[in-house]
Formats: structure tokens, sequence, C-alpha cells
């Protein structure tokens, strides 16, 4: 009887509210520390024992190393884990802020794809399958990645950064389902010597309970394999403030005694096995959240409901049905079918400087942006009507307020407000002792901002 109780208080807890998933992840990138390898395979061991699955980011040259050093050990061990990208060589610069901020968004996009693509090409060479994520090295982060990534079949953005967030939970942006900028719900188990893992425990139980509390959502976790053998990073010591060195001339990191690296796996596994035991907590892969999270096409939602919104912001909009962003509104002021697109790819400015514009040449200028959207499926910069044209935000507004009759149509001007969710501080949110002392990137953050068009929350099934 007492057990069936217990057994009722524990079911009654874990229903109670909605499903919490941990995303565990292991950015996978030390090419240059043999003894990283066995922690690889040490940690996929260990939570394949634990009958958890974590997602593994993998560097490209990482894994074409653990190919020359015949570890198909590790290989084996990874591919029982789900596998993400985490590019090429991840440190050898330039890394990929660097070589994206002189370049726009489609540029910007060709190059990506041309450098990072190599590696994909390798994991999904050894592991036949093509990666379910991919996250930046460091803070290297740019927008430009999104259309090369969703070329390259990768749906999903998982890593962390300050560039672009959103309530610190997942979001759509750029097409791809982002895990970022996690704020409070980003927790790791502390590795360094002497702590204790009770704080970082309570703290899990309380956010999988705010989160149970309000629907569901993710709690994001992250670790590198190299670190539970070393107490330096390998890419500090070869490849600080962008400096290049020959692989002849790399540089073993220090290393932890082999009591210490036994301490972090059994922080690690005890993390683990806390989390498990939470009612309500499961762990969840990247493929995994691409399933339970809806996908990015929007929700049918009342055409005058989104007039009304998109007249006075052009922001994402949230209803019972689901989210919408505000490319998603302005294809439906359209009339197009929903469909993933880009925003623009440049800022202009509006020259129509009368107040209104006539009907016959609004109704010209509504049916070529829909025909620009469709032939590059990206938003235009700005729409035509003869030879001035308005900035698509002003469009945008202009559209809205339209009811559809009028002679003439009155002129709106834009007001942005998705833009409030980037970064604006183009020095801080690029540091990593990586870049070359000093980088600042405020080009790429305003790329982020034009595709603020596609940003909307992510919703779990
Ligand atoms: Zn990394």
């Amino acid at each position: 009887m007492r057990t069936l109780v217990l057994l009722l208080l524990w079911a009654m807890a874990a229903f109670a509210g909605g499903p919490v998933y941990v995303v565990l992840w292991f950015d996978t990138e030390d090419y240059v520390e043999p003894a990283a390898d066995d922690a690889a395979l040490r940690l996929a061991q260990d939570l394949t024992n634990l009958g958890v699955r974590a997602t593994f980011k993998i560097v490209g040259e990482k894994i074409r190393t653990l190919e020359a050093r015949g570890r198909q050990d590790v290989i084996r061990a990874l591919a029982l884990h789900d596998i993400g990208y985490h590019a090429d060589n991840h440190s050898m610069p330039p890394t990929p802020s660097v070589y994206l901020r002189d370049l726009g968004f489609l540029e910007g996009a060709a190059e990506f794809e041309r450098r990072e693509g190599r590696g994909v090409t390798d994991l999904e060479r050894v592991f036949g399958v093509v990666p379910s994520c991919y996250g930046q090295p460091g803070s290297s982060w740019g927008p430009q990645s999104h259309l090369a990534l969703r070329r390259m079949g990768i749906p999903v953005y998982l890593d962390e950064g300050a560039h672009v967030g959103l309530n610190s939970q997942p979001f759509w942006y750029g097409g791809m389902l982002y895990i970022f900028n996690m704020g409070r719900y980003l927790l790791r188990p502390p590795l360094q010597p002497g702590a204790s893992l009770e704080g970082t425990e309570k703290q899990f139980d309380q956010l999988a309970e705010e989160l149970a509390a309000r629907g569901g959502g993710v709690i994001s976790t992250y670790s590198h394999p190299t670190e539970f053998v070393t107490s330096e990073f390998w890419d500090g010591v070869n490849f600080a403030r962008g400096a290049y060195r020959d692989p002849s001339e790399w540089q073993r990191p220090r290393r932890r005694t082999p009591e210490d690296s036994e301490r972090c796996y059994r922080i690690l596994r005890a993390f683990v096995e806390h989390a498990r035991n939470v009612p309500g907590v499961r762990f969840a892969t990247a493929r995994d959240l691409l399933q339970l999270y809806e996908g990015p096409l929007p929700p049918k939602v009342d055409r005058t409901r989104i007039a009304a919104h998109m007249t006075t912001r052009q922001t994402f909009l949230l209803s019972d049905a689901g989210a919408l962003s505000a490319a998603d509104m302005l294809m439906v002021l359209l009339g197009m079918a929903p469909q993933v697109v880009d925003g623009p790819v440049a800022r202009v400015e509006s020259t129509v400087k009368a107040p209104a514009i006539p009907r016959p040449l609004f109704e010209r200028g509504k049916a070529d942006a829909a025909s620009f959207i469709g032939a590059h499926k990206r938003l235009p910069a700005a729409v035509w009507f003869g030879s001035e044209k308005l900035s698509i935000g002003d469009f945008a507004a202009t559209l809205a307020a339209d009811d559809g009759a009028a002679p003439q149509v009155a002129v709106r001007r834009a007001n942005l407000e998705f833009e409030g969710y980037f970064s604006t501080d183009p020095r801080g949110t690029f540091n990593w002792s990586i870049h070359p002392e000093g980088f600042s990137a405020p080009e790429l953050l305003e790329l982020a901002r034009l595709q603020g068009w596609t940003l909307k929350p992510a919703r779990l099934r």
C-alpha cells in the first residue's frame, strides 16, 4: 500500500507540469592532446552505461585525427550518441567570425560552406549520418552560417553565446531551431578542484520545477571531453589571440592527474544521475529536440489579427496556435504560402516622400515583393514603387495598415521591435581568447538584426 501511495505521488509530481528536457552536449574539439580521445571514449561509455544519450559536437580535424590515430573504439562509442558539428578546425585562424565579418550574407554563407563543409562530409563518412546540429567555436558566430547549414542539412543550432536570445529558452531563427543564450537555464556541473555538486543539484531542482510549472522547457548543460584530462585549453596554448602555429610546433596543454580526472568523471556521472532521477525530467539530444518542438512553419492565424499587430510593431506574434515571426506574418499579408525564408541582406532607407502611394502602383509593388520572396527565398531589402522604394520595414507597416480598397495607400513607418533581441556589444559578444586582440564585429550584429525578421519562440509539441 505504501509503495502504491509513493508511486502515485511520484506520478502526480511527474505529470503535474510540462516536460523538462536536459540537453547534455560535449564540444569534442581537442586534436592536439591524445588523452582527450580517451576522455571522449570514457564519457561516451559512462553515459551509455547510465542509459543517457548526449550530443557530441565534433570538430572536423578531430574526427580526422581520431581516424589517423586508429581510434575506432572512440568512434564506435561516440556513434551511440547524437553527432553534432563544431567547425572544421575550431581555432586555427581565421576563425568563422574573423572571415565572415567582411562578407555579406550570401557571400558569407558560400564562404562558410566552403571552409566548414569538409568537416560535415567527414562526419557523414565516418558516422553515416548528417550532423544534427552545429555550434560555433568559442564566440566565433555569424548569421551567414544559417543559410549554409540549412543547405548542408543541419537543422539545429546548439551552443552558447550572447549575440541573440529569447527568454532563455529555444527559439527559431534563420530557419534553425536555436538552443542558445539559455541564461539561468544553462547549468554546468563544477569541475574545479574542491567544488561540491550540492549547490548545482539544488539549482537544477529549482530550474526543473520552474520550467515544469510553466509548461516545460529545456535545461542546457555542456562540457568538453578535453576538460576532464587537462587543466588548460588546448587551443589557448597554441592559437591565443589569433596566432597561427604550424602543426609541427603544437604544444600540449597541461594535464590533470589521473586521480583528478577520475574526480571529474565522478562529478559528471553524479550530476547526470541526479538529473535523471528528478520526476518529469528527461534527457534529449539535439536531434530529439527537433522532434519535440513544433517546426519552423507558422500556424494559421486570422489575417486581421496579424494586420493589427504588424501595423504598429514588427516582431513575432504569440497566439494560442503558436508563434509567427515577422517574416511569417509579412507572407500572410502578401497572400503567400508559409515557407522558411531568410531576412533581407541589407538595410536601405525609404525614398518614397509622398504621404501615400496610388492603389495600382502599390498593388504592383506587392506583387513584386511576393515574386522576389518566392524566387530568392528571402525578404527583399526594399520594395519598389516605380523609381522610389520603401524599406522592407516601412513596406510591412504600410501593407499591414492597408484596408485593400482605398485609392491611396497611406505610408507608415517601421517599428522593428525584434531588433531588441540582439546584442549591441560588438566587442563583448565576440570576446574569445582565440580571436585577435580587440576583435569587434558590428557588421555581424547588423546582419544578425536584419535576420531578426525570422525570430520567434519555439513551442513544445
Ligand atoms: Zn569549442
